[in-house]
């Protein structure tokens, strides 16, 4: 293996014109970000001016941008970066939940809840969605999980929502769930990585007691990074100091993000500001391409009309394609990268995830377009 070194020192990236792939969309760098990237990429390049406390860093201004800018802009009294939004709920569960505990979670939630849950040694108990072809997930769902986890003689020490989550878009009540919970005395837990940096978003407005984001998913960062704030109540908790090694926090083993992942954040985090400011055409955006679409014979499903680009589409006649298409399945992955679109998974047909975000409408138009040739030059799918 060895001996053929040369391959790792030339790395390039293929990309298409167009990618609609959800997981990229919001991590795109700014012209800023990318700046960073170069000039603060070497190893502990954040460090040089650090007296022990990663947060505390005046120069560059990690200081005023995790305690002054960041707390503001979540609606929160304390936040940390992370590596993610997954390691900020662990952090979270970790530091707030015992082992044994239960955990209260909708039914749409990303694996890497699950699997945080399950690293704290937490047990589960879901909130279903009410199925196809909204999956919405309600208050009333909580208020039964949590008198489910109670039957197991569980002890219920959070909920999280998924907000939204990453299959369908859906963007639950957060405020009502949040009431839900804290009547049984429980925290939530906002996760924010498809909706921090790409939506409004306010935690104490929305009642929550932690958010998590991610900066590579929602916030124009190149990861991995993300952030994790929380209520004064749960703060002290999670970000309780070691009580041997000075000023180290240990739920963060002392420091997290500890370079250019961090200045990129940083970089982008004006333009992100901005962005949100224009949420609700992308949100627009987001419906005329569902409606152009489901004029092709395609069905969107989860919340309708839809309130964020992450959409989730049933393709009946993509599949019928597929069952006589040269390449079969593969088809509408070569058919759309022949056509410089990228970003559904290869192999998907009868349902995907794409999104819309920060694509233009002539960009969107000719996704439209390369759709309907597709469509056309396959005569199995009329009808
Ligand atoms: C992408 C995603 C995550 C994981 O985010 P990381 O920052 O990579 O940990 C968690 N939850 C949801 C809903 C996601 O879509």
């Amino acid at each position: 293996m060895l001996d053929n070194l040369v391959k790792l020192t030339n790395l390039k990236r293929d990309i298409a014109e167009i990618n609609l792939d959800p997981l990229q969309r919001g991590g795109i760098l700014t012209p800023e970000a990318r700046a960073a990237l170069v000039e603060w990429g070497d190893g502990y390049s954040v460090c040089d001016f650090c007296a022990g406390m990663l947060d505390r860093i005046k120069t560059p201004p990690v200081e005023e941008f995790v305690h002054g800018m960041l707390p503001e802009f979540l609606g929160t009294d304390e936040v940390r970066i992370t590596h993610g939004a997954r390691e900020g709920k662990f952090a979270a569960m970790h530091a707030l939940c015992d082992k044994g505990d239960w955990v209260v979670m909708d039914g749409n939630a990303h694996y890497t809840t699950v699997l945080a849950a399950e690293r704290a040694g937490l047990n589960i108990e879901y909130v279903p969605s009410s199925g196809e072809p909204d999956y919405a997930i309600s208050e009333e769902g909580y208020a039964e999980a949590i008198e489910r986890a109670y039957e197991h003689k569980g002890n219920v020490s959070m909920a999280v929502l998924t907000y939204p989550d990453g299959n369908y878009g859906n963007l639950a009540d957060a405020k009502a769930i949040a009431d839900v919970c804290h009547d049984y005395g429980v925290p939530l837990l906002l996760n924010g990585a498809y909706s921090v940096g790409r939506m409004p978003l306010n935690a104490r407005e929305l009642a929550a007691d932690i958010i998590v984001g991610s900066g590579h998913k929602s916030m124009a960062a190149s990861g991995p990074v993300g952030v994790l704030g929380a209520s004064e109540e749960y703060a002290r908790t999670i970000f309780r100091l070691s009580s041997t090694k000075k000023n180290k926090e240990v739920e963060l083993l002392g420091c997290t993000v500890r370079g250019a992942p961090l200045l990129t954040l940083m970089a982008s985090f004006p333009a992100v500001l901005e962005r949100i400011r224009h949420w609700p055409d992308e949100v627009e955006k987001a419906n005329s391409f569902a409606d152009g679409l489901e004029k092709l014979g395609l069905k969107q499903l989860g919340d309708r009309p839809h309130r964020h680009d992450l959409m989730f589409f049933m393709a009946e006649n993509l599949y019928q394609i597929s069952l006589g298409a040269k390449k079969g399945r593969y088809f509408l992955y070569r058919d759309l990268k022949e056509r410089g679109i990228s970003g559904i998974k290869p192999g998907l047909t009868r349902q995907f995830k794409l999104s819309t975000y920060g694509l233009s409408s002539e960009d969107l138009k000719k996704v439209l377009q390369a759709f309907q040739e597709i469509i056309d030059s396959y005569p199995a799918a009329i009808g």
